[in-house]
Formats: C-alpha cells, structure tokens, sequence
C-alpha cells in the first residue's frame, strides 16, 4: 500500500463528552478537512484496533490499568487526567487511541512513516493519568517496538507546547531510548522531570528563534543512534493557542515539521507520527495546523521526500 497510514476513530471526538471543555470536535474537524484535500488519494485511514491489556502493562501499573478499565478510579484520580465529564466511550476511546498508536509502530516500519490522529499523550505517568492523558502512548509503543520488532534504539522528539514529563519518566532508565522535549518553560506542567535532553524556551518565543534553536538541537541529536524516531508534534506552539505561551506561525511550525522528517529521512529511520496537543480558540488554527502536518506526511510518504 502507498501514501500514509494514519489511524483514526470517530471515537476520537465521540468518546469524549460534548459537555467537556475540552475541543472534541477537532479530531473530526481535520478528518473531514483531510477527506476533502487534494491530498486525500495519498492517506489511507485506518480503524484504530482497540489495544490489548498486555501492551499496556510494558509502561504501566497494573491496578491502575486495571482501575481504568473498570471505570474505579477515585474521583481525584480521574480530575488529574480531565476531560471530564467522563462518557461511556472513554475506556474504548482510549484503548482506541493507544491501539493505533502501537499500530502505527508496525506501519512505520513496513513504510517509513505512519501517524495516528490522536494521542501523543506524554503527561501520563507509570501509575496515573495526568493533562488529557490516561495512558502513555509514547512509552507504550517504545516497549513495543523493542518486545515485536527488534528494535533497540528509539528517539522520542517532543515539540508539544508542555513538557512531555510522563514520557520521560517512565522511560528514564531505558538507555536505548533518548527523549527530547523541546517546550515552553512557564507551561503546564509546573514540575519538570528530566528527559536525555531538555530545551525550555521563553514565553513568546517567535519562529526565527524557535526554529534556530531546534536546528542547534538537532545538530546535537546527530550523536544519537536511532533506528527509530518518534515525534510527538503538538500544535500549541502556535501564537493563536489558549494553552501554550509561545509564539509560532503556521509557516513556522511547517518549516518545524520539515526539519524532523528530514532528520528522519537523513538517517533512514522510520518515524511515527503523534498528534499532540492543539488548543486554539476558535479550533480553526489548531484544525489547520494540523491538516498541514498530516499532508507534510502524506508527501514524504509517497516520495519518501521533505516538502
Ligand atoms: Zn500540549
């Protein structure tokens, strides 16, 4: 199969409840904007599989898996992670997002690039959700990556707006795996972990730093042996989000984009693709923002080029 595999569920803006403050409609929103694209021939949508319990017990505690998915977590518990109020869906759609996440982990490698529309969820720790994250996708897929394809060595690249502090701490005594999260200082969430290498910007950064110092931090990357590139590519970086404080435009966050699937093609590494954060309000900029990144994709799947 050419073009780019993406995994999607209308579980994705389903499963959360249309009382939450939370910007279901996204989800649907750039699906729809993507069906109708001049790029649509190059996406192949695929049903997001529902992911299976032992994958998620590679990352994760398990009474707390086990909480989740009998829908006993404490109320507190279940604050820290939001999307309140919680729906009937939410146990599938998560197990939905996490499923096409590792799935996506399988597509990349057969094809060098693959993404799920969803997920990216970096704030969920070992034994908690935390920031809109039940489960750690990122993590997840690492471990299965390493248990079904052999592969060792993983580099995890966070642009989201927020630290990715879950990822980095679940991950910190996995040598193999390097994680970057390259994010906005004065940003949820108020204690950092440590992730291999961590770059915090100040509020209001624009695009000609922004980029400039990603391009410096790449250059540091060079070091770092991967077989494999994970990117977890929020769009609350842009001015417009009501969540992030930086400053990027649409064509800076394009050109952001074009620099890590470059890196990914430079050394030949297959790369997943996860959605991330996207707040704006109105939606629009975030739905844009990400409709350009998922055809950047598109492209370079079917050139295995960088537009
Ligand atoms: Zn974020």
């Amino acid at each position: 199969m050419t073009g780019l595999n993406i995994y999607y569920h209308p579980l994705y803006t389903d499963g959360i409840d249309s009382k939450s403050r939370f910007p279901r409609e996204r989800y649907k929103l750039i699906y729809e904007l993507l069906q109708e694209s001049d790029f649509k021939e190059l996406i192949n949508f695929i049903s997001s599989p529902i992911c299976k319990k032992q994958d998620l017990l590679l990352a994760h505690d398990k009474i707390f898996v086990e909480k989740f998915l009998t829908n006993t977590l404490s109320t507190q518990e279940k604050r820290k992670i939001g999307l309140q109020p919680w729906n009937d869906h939410i146990i599938e759609r998560t197990m939905r997002i996490m499923g096409g996440s590792v799935s996506a982990v399988d597509s990349a490698i057969k094809g060098s690039i693959s993404a799920n529309m969803a997920g990216g969820t970096h704030h969920a720790f070992h034994h908690y959700g935390a920031g809109y994250c039940v489960f750690n996708d990122l993590a997840v897929s690492a471990y299965v990556a390493k248990r079904d394809f052999n592969i060792q060595k993983i580099l995890i690249i966070d642009l989201d707006v927020h630290q990715g502090d879950g990822t980095a701490s679940i991950l910190k005594e996995d040598k193999n795996t390097f994680t970057f999260s390259m994010h906005c200082e004065k940003n949820y969430p108020l204690k950092k972990e440590k992730s291999d290498l961590d770059i915090s910007l100040l509020k209001n950064t624009n695009d000609s730093t922004y980029l400039e110092i990603l391009e410096k931090n790449l250059k540091k990357l060079e070091n770092v042996k991967s077989e494999m590139i994970f990117f977890q590519a929020g769009v609350d970086t842009l001015k417009s989000d009501s969540l992030g404080y930086l400053s990027l435009s649409h064509s800076g966050l394009k050109i952001r984009n074009k620099k890590i699937l470059r890196f990914a093609e430079k050394r030949e590494n297959p790369i997943v693709v996860f959605m991330g954060g996207g707040y704006s309000k109105p939606i629009d900029d975030t739905v844009l923002a990400f409709r350009d990144l998922f055809i950047q994709c598109a492209l370079y799947a079917q050139k295995n080029k960088v537009i």
